[in-house]
């Protein structure tokens, strides 16, 4: 029996993990949630679940969910938390071996050190972790022989392609990536974009950040460093690929030139049905892949010029040390602006450019630890929210 905690129980993610678990009763069991802000989803899953510890983002949902659960659960929980404390807690439980890291942003990456010094499973699902911790996180696994599987549908596809391989059979990464709502659209049609346009995915249904990241092709550049981190192989190995079907999630090229894929429907309850069971295989509840209801499969080069995000993070990633933490941040204040109107689509990477710019005539660094990430982290949000200010203001006056 496999004890899961999930951090971000509430998400996307998370409640596709709740449903791969509820097919295998009798392997895994859920033995703690933290979720966000969403009550009534946590205490639906807490009164189904019964875990022995739950944790909220603020207190004051934490409270509300507390009064909310039937008393004959609410009995069995033994710890009661919030905030960053309440990741760390929930990621390090003793009647916890694995952790699934679903949470979006940036809020758990103390969580999955803790859980990795823990000596936990990780089943990463988040991306910002490893785009600003990648060298802290792989090294602390190293070092505590901790299992890090990515849950990532592009990553989990390459970890199944690489699976018992030499480093030295490897070539090239292939990453796919589905090319998002606008492929094909002129830099003078993007100008235009709304947020309501770029929340509508064409093949997947994620949460809203992601899906404006897919838009805009910020998520592949962002899973570019996260496959760095993760399989050890040099960004200028690694390759991306737009597929509109979704249908290959990822391939590896090898050394005498043969390419293996992995291809599968597009639910995520497969990848992540693969980190629960990974080193087995087991018996799944979704559809097999129809190939022949498939017919096409097809594959394009991204337009670069159109979409900057994508070669912004391959310059942050190249140019290492703190530039992917800056990287990460601005877009994340260029999206949340974006969303609320205050950006056009094209501003997302004039914004992250100008946070990249200016992190390297102030200086980056090479972090070191936790502090110094939330550091840079910091600044670049603050840089970014002073820029649109400013963009703004020039807008209006
Ligand atoms: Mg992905």
């Amino acid at each position: 029996m496999t004890r899961i905690a999930i951090l971000g129980s509430t998400g996307s993610i998370g409640r596709s993990a709740v449903a791969v678990v509820g097919t295998h009763p009798g392997r895994l069991r859920i033995t703690a949630l933290a979720a966000g802000r969403n009550v009534r989803a946590l205490v639906e899953q807490a009164a189904h679940l019964s875990p022995t510890a739950i944790s909220m983002a603020s207190e004051a949902a934490l409270v509300e969910a507390r009064a909310l659960l039937p008393p004959e659960v609410s009995k069995a929980v033994s710890v009661w938390e919030h905030g960053s404390r309440g990741l760390v807690e929930i990621a390090t439980r003793p009647d916890v071996d694995l952790v699934l890291c679903a949470s979006s942003g940036t809020a758990a990456l103390e969580a999955v050190l803790a859980a990795i010094e823990a000596g936990k499973t990780i089943a990463l699902a988040n991306k910002e972790v490893l785009v600003m911790a990648g060298e802290l996180v792989t090294r602390a696994a190293r070092q505590k022989g901790v299992t890090l599987l990515p849950v990532d549908s592009e990553h989990n596809a390459i970890h199944q392609c690489l699976h018992r391989r030499e480093p030295a059979e490897v070539r090239r990464l292939i990453l796919t990536a589905s090319g998002g709502p606008f492929r094909g659209w002129s830099p003078e049609a993007l100008g235009r974009v709304t947020p309501e346009a770029a929340l509508s995915h064409p093949t997947w249904k994620m949460g809203r950040k992601i899906t404006v990241d897919s838009a805009t092709l910020m998520n592949k550049g962002l899973e570019v460093i996260e496959a760095h981190w993760l399989f050890d192989v040099a960004p200028d190995r690694i390759d991306v690929v737009i597929h509109p079907q979704s249908v290959v999630h990822s391939l590896v090229e090898l050394r005498d030139g043969s390419v293996i894929a992995q291809l599968g429907v597009t639910d995520m309850r497969l990848p992540i049905q693969y980190a629960f069971s990974y080193p087995e295989r087991w018996e799944g509840a979704l559809p097999t892949l129809d190939l022949a209801a498939c017919r096409t499969l097809e594959f394009f080069e991204p337009d670069r010029a159109a979409f900057p995000c994508l070669g912004l993070a391959y310059r942050a990633m190249t140019a290492g040390r703190s530039f992917p933490i800056v990287l990460n941040a601005a877009n994340e204040v260029a999206v949340a602006a974006f969303l609320d109107g205050r950006l056009s689509f094209p501003g997302i990477p004039a914004l992250i450019e100008r946070a990249l710019e200016a992190h390297d005539r102030e200086g980056a660094c090479a972090p070191r630890d936790v502090a110094d990430i939330r550091h840079v982290d910091g600044w670049a949000h603050r840089f970014a929210g002073h820029e649109l200010a400013g963009v703004e203001s020039k807008i209006q006056g």
